[in-house]
């Protein structure tokens, strides 16, 4: 296998600036371990402070430019985003994994991200009304907020990005974006494709680092004035505290335990394939994978006999592979915990149905065969969320067995229904306790223009994506006037 280029001068970007760091770490391919795909600079608290005090600074000026002034930035990163698809997911599949086709996916809905709030920067407006007492007119109105401070995971280093930094500059902040340490390489690159597009110094502002360093940093400054943060339930819990003990606002997307209810009804190699998709593409390394398979008793033998057949058929093996199904888990820890969870299912009595073994392929990197089991729904995978490539099949009764198992969980991001019936996917919809339902698609996949997020322990604070993101990257005025 050919190594790709090593982005070697990968550094912060505070003030207009690049800057370099005491101390650098490196990013590796996972689907070969001895190819380095970035040399970086890891960025220490001082580093965090002066981004955040640069935009801070800058806000004050940012934030009465012109509507057409920030659409104008944000289409023109949105257009080479798009422009530089396949090169940018080469780079996103070697860092993180994914296969090909999803990297330049990714790569792609980044820049469509930027374009749509291209729009909403010209479209943002409020509202005018009468007011309740004579004479006097009432409007509502939308400020930005300041500075801005976005944490995002290795998961999907473009696109969660994206969905972050551009409706932060659109309505007006200024931003101090912090990528996950497993994808310096994606945050850099979006980080310099931003550089180039005729913002003012401050504006935006790359820190990399670890969590506990530069992203608390940002967590616990006076000057950070809105915490977005994607990542473990774990850390957005701590992050949740600090930020609102300081009244600043915050907004949390975690995991998820997503269902995907597949009733006797539907197409069995439909729902199959909706299983493979949502529960295994990406290594079920997505916070929307589906990692409870609900399947009333009719067909359940049926659908774990088919299901068992295409993963036999899924072709594992290096991301940039050519008719690869599944790349690489990202690191050797993700693979670990992944097999850990294969022997904490055998041990609490789960039902082995396929796969579960580490996969040795031509080069070294972090392969596993994808994992099913039969289980119960007091068991651990049935409950906790894996973020790995295995799923378990739970046994319901009938669809309202199905919908309480779905809703028997801690986390509430997606959820998702196979059937033919129009009654039982009306009453799903309204019924599954989760931000996002799909009726026979796959749990994981969603459009770029519409709200994104779950609720209960999936979420928190205002939906992320379309014109729902003004709630979060806005503050409301209310202005009253003697006409
Ligand atoms: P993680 O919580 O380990 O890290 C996420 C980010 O938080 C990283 O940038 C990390 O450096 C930073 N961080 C860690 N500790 C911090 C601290 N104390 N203060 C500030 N920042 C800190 O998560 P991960 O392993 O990178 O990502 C996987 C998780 O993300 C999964 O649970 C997955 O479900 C979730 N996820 C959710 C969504 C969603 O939109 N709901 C999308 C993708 C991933």
């Amino acid at each position: 296998m050919i190594h790709g280029e090593i982005h070697q001068n990968v550094r912060q970007y505070i003030n207009g600036r690049w800057e370099t760091s005491a101390t650098t770490g490196v990013s590796a391919n996972p689907s070969d371990t001895s190819e380095v795909v970035a040399e970086y600079a890891r960025a220490d608290r001082r580093q965090v402070e002066s981004a955040i005090r640069a935009a801070a600074d800058a806000f004050s000026h940012w934030s009465h430019s012109t509507p057409q002034r920030r659409a104008d930035v944000l289409d023109r990163i949105g257009t080479e985003l798009l422009a530089r698809k396949d090169e940018l997911g080469l780079l996103l599949a070697r860092e993180v994994g994914k296969t090909l086709p999803e990297a330049v996916a990714e790569a792609a809905r980044a820049g469509q991200v930027f374009k749509f709030f291209a729009g909403e920067a010209l479209r943002g407006g409020g509202e005018n009304m009468a007011s309740v007492r004579a004479g006097v007119q009432v409007d509502v109105t939308r400020e930005p907020v300041g500075v801005a401070g976005l944490i995002t995971p290795w998961n999907s280093p473009l696109a969660v990005p994206a969905t972050k930094i551009a409706p932060a500059l659109a309505h007006g902040n200024c931003v101090v974006f912090k990528p996950a340490e497993l994808v310096p390489a994606c945050g850099w690159t979006l980080a310099e494709i931003i550089s180039r597009a005729a913002l003012p110094a401050g504006v935006f502002n790359l820190v990399m680092g670890s969590g506990r360093e530069a992203g608390q940093a940002l967590v616990d400054s006076p000057l950070v004035d809105a915490v977005s943060f994607t990542g473990s339930a774990r850390n957005g819990e701590r992050i949740l505290q600090a930020v609102a003990a300081r009244r600043a606002k915050v907004q949390l997307e975690m995991g998820g335990k997503n269902a995907l209810v597949v009733l006797a009804d539907a197409d069995i190699d439909h729902a199959v394939d909706c299983a493979v998709q949502g529960a295994y593409f990406s290594n079920g390394q997505r916070c929307t994978a589906s990692s409870r398979l609900i399947v009333e008793a009719a067909v359940h033998d049926a659908f774990v006999a088919r299901l068992r057949e295409r993963l036999k058929a899924l072709k594992i093996g290096h991301a940039l592979e050519r008719g690869v199904d599944i790349g690489p888990l990202v690191d050797e820890e993700r693979l670990a915990r992944s097999l850990a969870w294969v022997g904490i299912a055998r041990e609490e009595g789960a039902e082995h149905v396929w796969g579960g073994e580490p996969l040795q392929r031509a080069t070294a990197g972090h392969y596993m065969s994808p994992a099913l089991f039969l289980a119960r729904p007091g068991h651990r995978i049935a409950r906790e969320e894996i973020f790995g490539p295995l799923a378990c099949v739970l046994r319901a009764a009938d669809y309202d067995e199905a919908l309480a198992l779905c809703n028997d969980t801690p986390s509430g991001l997606s959820a998702g229904i196979c059937t033919n019936s129009l009654k039982h996917a009306m009453h799903f919809r309204r019924h599954a306790e989760v931000g996002m339902t799909m009726v026979n698609l796959p749990t994981a996949g969603v459009d770029f223009h519409v709200p994104f997020g779950g609720r209960k322990g999936s979420g928190y604070g205002p939906r992320e994506q379309g014109r729902h993101a003004a709630e979060f990257y806005t503050t409301v005025k209310t202005g009253y006037m003697l006409a």
